[in-house]
């Protein structure tokens, strides 16, 4: 069966419209979804809104009790869960088994740590309201929409779905025409462990569907996807004032040092850059190596990315290109990179059968191919020689995009990863930031704003407000128009002393 864009089967279906889900390993169709029109958009907001206010009276326990159980459902259902991702983006079991459980481990830490994160806390009062008592706490802000791509359908917006929950906020959920079938499951399976209100629901279909979400009148959007579509999205919710996060894609660098574990160094690089056939926002798309480890290390990942097979087969070491349109990108960025006198040392363009794209390893490509300066997503690696690996950081930092990083390096590891201009760094590894739940995540540049994960990923989703509660009067009050000018000289003489030395 050929291989049909789901935008392409989109049909009328009494009055309802309706569009296939397809496996892009076969192109048969999973199932049909409804094209939720603007006035779908409208209904499920405003029934969120409803239940927003119940969910947010239920306070960090009540949310915690009701987010585990939805957590221990997705944990038994975990089979179901990955046979269903593969299936939609035709991603091998191993990767959507290990998508999942970060899923998992996010959910747990969002649900966990709301409470000490959001809670009422105190702060101090300074010196000139020693008499008043201070302290903030962090609000819901009522109904998040969120927009999700599909290369990770349920790790990337449950980044943002499972924080913005727990901080007290409904949500819905507008999936990747490619993936709707995962965000019915979470919102399935969410109502299944939560049925008392509508607190968390999903509206299906095209970029139409996310475009009414943005104008919707939800009081954030947590967009996730490539940055041409997060410019649009910025654009449509600045119509309505509606704050955005706007997680775009990247070009991630990984630069290997003279001093690095070259064998470490090659092993990261074959994984984080073909792991999920290189679909991956953070993944690595260009290496910056020290030319005096060169030669020993391009040997090094040729040996490893050679081995590497993709197939639609459940343990296959990469599956296919999960949106068509895109393996006209990885073929345009291949043949530039060699037109402009780089070379292949694994694969070529003989690599690319759709839907499958074998591993290509580029060396010596110059630094104005597209395949270095744009976002390639496909399991595709640029390495290039460097004097060493400042002048690596200093490529690395030459792009618009600034997502991720890697740094190899026994010796200058942290030093050179905090000069690299990007959101997120890992030392020794790649994409560990990931995987941590407690660091936030996102970009700089072209890259977006904003951050999902971590504390601040849960603040994200909220709107602090300040108190002070007066506890006795003051013996110096300079705020009252019965103050005595000697009050206010008291008060400043005050100040001098302690800030002014
Ligand atoms: P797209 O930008 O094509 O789409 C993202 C989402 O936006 C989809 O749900 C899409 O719907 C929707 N959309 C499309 N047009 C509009 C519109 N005008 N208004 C509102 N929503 C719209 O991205 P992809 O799905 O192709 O995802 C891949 C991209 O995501 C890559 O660039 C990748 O780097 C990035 N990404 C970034 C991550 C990060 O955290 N920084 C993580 C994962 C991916 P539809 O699919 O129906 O068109």
């Amino acid at each position: 069966m050929t291989q049909t864009a789901p935008a392409e089967s989109a049909r009328a279906d009494g009055e309802q419209q309706r569009f296939a889900s397809l496996d892009p390993r076969t192109g048969e169709v999973i199932a049909n979804h409804p094209v939720h029109s603007a006035a779908h958009v409208a209904e499920a907001v405003r029934t969120a809104r409803a239940a927003a206010g119940w969910w947010a009276e239920l306070g960090f326990d009540g949310r915690r009790t009701r987010l585990d159980a939805w957590r221990k459902l997705l944990v038994r259902k975990l089979d179901e869960f990955q046979t269903l991702i593969s299936a939609e983006t035709g991603k091998s079991a191993d990767d959507a088994r290990t998508e999942l459980t970060l899923v998992i481990d996010h959910l747990h830490w969002a649900a966990k740590h709301a409470s000490r994160v959001l809670g009422k806390r105190r702060v101090s009062s300074g010196m000139l309201m020693y008499n008043h008592a201070a302290s903030i706490e962090y609000k819901p802000l009522g109904v998040i929409g969120v927009i999700g791509p599909w290369n990770y359908p349920a790790f990337t917006p449950m980044g943002s779905i499972a924080y913005a929950l727990a901080a007290g906020n409904a949500v819905v959920f507008k999936p990747s025409e490619f993936t709707p079938g995962v965000g019915v499951f979470l919102a399935a399976t969410f109502a299944e462990a939560v049925p008392d209100h509508p607190v968390f629901q999903v509206v299906t279909g095209f970029g139409e569907t996310g475009a009414a979400l943005c104008t919707s009148g939800v009081n954030k959007v947590a967009f996730t996807g490539s940055t041409p579509t997060g410019k649009k999205v910025m654009a449509a919710c600045a119509e309505t004032l509606t704050p955005v996060l706007v997680e775009c894609g990247g070009k991630d660098a990984l630069i290997v040092a003279d001093d690095a574990d070259l064998v470490a160094a090659a092993e990261a690089t074959v994984w984080g850059g073909i792991f999920n056939s290189g679909q991956t926002c953070a993944g690595v798309e260009r290496v910056y190596v020290a030319k005096g480890v060169a030669d020993e290390f391009v040997e090094l990942v040729t040996k490893r990315a050679a081995k590497l097979r993709p197939g639609g087969q459940a343990n296959a070491d990469l599956g296919p290109i999960t949106m068509p349109r895109q393996v006209e990108i990885i073929r345009a960025h291949v043949q530039d990179a060699l037109d402009k006198g780089g070379r292949a040392v694994v694969g070529g363009l003989d690599s690319i059968r759709p839907p499958y794209v074998e591993p290509i390893v580029l060396v010596d490509v110059p630094e104005d191919s597209t395949a270095v300066t744009d976002e390639t997503f496909g399991p595709t690696v640029v390495i290039n020689r460097v004097a060493d690996a400042d002048e690596g950081v200093r490529l690395a930092n030459a792009l618009s995009y600034g997502l991720g990083g890697a740094v190899f390096s026994r010796g200058r590891g942290e030093e050179l990863a905090r000069k690299m201009n990007c959101g997120m760094v890992s030392v020794n590894a790649v994409l560990a930031f990931a995987a941590v739940p407690g660091l936030p995540f996102g970009g700089v540049g072209d890259s977006g704003f904003g951050r999902i994960h971590g504390e601040d990923g849960l603040r994200e989703f909220t709107s602090p407000q300040s108190m002070t509660r007066k506890r006795f009067g003051a013996l110096l009050n300079p705020m009252t128009y019965d103050r005595g000018s000697r009050t206010v000289r008291h008060v400043q003489r005050l100040a001098k002393l302690l800030y002014g030395r």
